[in-house]
């Protein structure tokens, strides 16, 4: 049987991409080796949020008397908070289940490769797939195979007992200490939970300043509220050597050992395959086959693997949308949260073109006073020439929610004073945007 579409994972591009194709009468088979909802679902996004959570309602418990509460014997239970996380992920799996049910998409569980020697070879059949020891055939496929924890050649870091992300949700045990090799999102967010949960937490970054890629301005503050919080950082520090549970550091030529109970590594991501290259459409050199989400190794974000894989399907149901990076959101679930969307100041000033920045504390808006005691925070603009909104970067609850205006507006190439004309709702922290402008 040759079916009109395969695709080959099943995270939020493989299952997107299904859901669409199968709702506009492809007939697709969608291959899963592991788990449907790939790494966001089971090892990602929705674990680690659901874990953050936990650490949030308990810290608003200890902050309760700011607020004239009193709550006594504020404690917690690693073991359940993790059973919770679990559970959460069960219930969204059988949601993507039902929804791939609905659409009609067959699901294969199981490794699939090209035929042969693990290419892709188009037959008279169509593209030839094997998993589980059958052939399958498609017209059309899409590699949705995502990424791995990179681990990059640290000496002695093989022979340590090192985890990474995927390991770290697991813990039954709350670690005395944890360092963390790479300021980037992923080791942050964790940085937070464990240092939350009361964990001394050391973070050692490589370049100059955690959160690479989001403004550097906001990165810096935020680090600043977590060194509040007695996370320690390394900026500028190269780990040298591991052992144990000693990790040896370098920084301007100077050397020290760090000690930890536990390491966690989250030294970036990498696409399972390398160097694969595809256009506007998410079309690789081979125009039968596309591919979507980390595997491309463009942004690395859930969202962003959502969109590549609707761009993808509408192409080969004869629509011509092409795929913008331009209104990428991204978020760092952090307390407080940090948040931006469209040119960072750093790459507005490398671009070369004019433009003006416009901040405001968040103490500006009443909401925001009002819901966090002795809190700071951010609204940061990046405005060009001609007033149209570029850039915008966030520290303050709920950046996470309050980016969504922004991107809307920058992907829709609006001007200060088109959002400004807007009607807020009043008090809402979003309001800081609009009184920014
Ligand atoms: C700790 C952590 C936190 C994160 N938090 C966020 C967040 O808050 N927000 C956000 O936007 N992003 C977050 N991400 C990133 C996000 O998880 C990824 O961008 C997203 O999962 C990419 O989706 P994808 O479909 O491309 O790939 P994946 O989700 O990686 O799915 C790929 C799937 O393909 C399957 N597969 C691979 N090869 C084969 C094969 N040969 N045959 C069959 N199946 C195969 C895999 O088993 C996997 O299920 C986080 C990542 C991590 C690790």
């Amino acid at each position: 049987m040759t079916y009109d579409l395969a695709i080959i994972g099943g995270g939020p591009a493989g299952y997107t991409a299904a859901e669409v194709a199968g709702k506009n009468g492809l007939k697709t088979v969608l291959f899963e080796k592991k788990a449907l909802g790939g790494v966001c679902l089971n090892e990602g996004c929705i674990p680690t949020k659901t874990l953050l959570y936990s650490a949030k309602l308990y810290q608003s418990a200890k902050d309760s008397a700011k607020y004239g509460l009193s709550i006594e014997n504020i404690d917690f239970d690693l073991s359940k908070i993790i059973a919770r996380k679990n559970k959460i992920v069960r219930k969204l799996i059988a949601g993507i289940k039902a929804k791939m049910a609905e659409a009609n998409v067959e699901v294969v569980v199981g490794e699939a490769i090209g035929i042969e020697n693990g290419e892709w070879r188009m037959e008279n059949e169509g593209i030839g797939i094997l998993c589980n020891n059958v052939v399958y055939h498609a017209k059309k496929l899409i590699l949705c195979s995502g990424s791995e924890a990179a681990i990059p050649p640290i000496p002695g870091l093989k022979e340590t007992d090192f985890q990474t992300s995927r390991e770290v949700l697991e813990n039954k045990e709350l670690p005395e200490s944890l360092l963390i090799i790479g300021g980037g999102v992923i080791g942050i967010e964790f940085a937070t939970f464990f240092n939350t949960l009361g964990t001394k937490v050391t973070v050692v970054e490589m370049t100059d300043e955690i959160l690479g890629g989001m403004d550097k301005e906001i990165a810096a503050l935020l680090r600043a509220e977590l060194t509040k919080k007695g996370i320690e950082f390394h900026l500028n520090t190269k780990v040298a050597a591991v052992q144990n549970h000693q990790i040896k550091i370098e920084k301007n030529g100077e050397k020290q050992t760090l000690e930890a109970s536990q390491i966690l590594l989250s030294a970036g991501r990498r696409p399972l395959i390398k160097d694969l290259k595809v256009n506007e459409w998410m079309q690789t050199e081979n125009p039968d086959i596309y591919a979507c989400g980390d595997i491309t190794g463009q942004s690395m974000l859930a969202h962003t693997a959502v969109k590549e894989a609707e761009i993808a399907v509408n192409h080969l149901l004869g629509k011509n949308e092409k795929m913008s990076y331009k209104a990428i959101p991204g978020v760092v679930y952090t307390f407080p949260e940090v948040a931006g969307v469209g040119l960072t100041e750093e790459a507005a000033q490398q671009s070369g073109i004019t433009y003006s920045i416009k901040k405001l504390p968040m103490t500006y808006s009443g909401r925001f006073v009002a819901e966090n005691e002795m809190g700071n925070g951010l609204c940061k603009i990046i405005e060009a020439a001609d007033g149209t909104i570029l850039g915008v970067h966030l520290l303050g609850n709920p950046a996470s929610e309050l980016i969504v205006i922004a991107g809307i507006a920058i992907e829709k190439g609006m001007k200060s004073d088109e959002l400004k004309a807007i009607v807020f709702p009043h008090p809402t922290v979003g309001e800081i945007i609009r009184e920014s402008l």
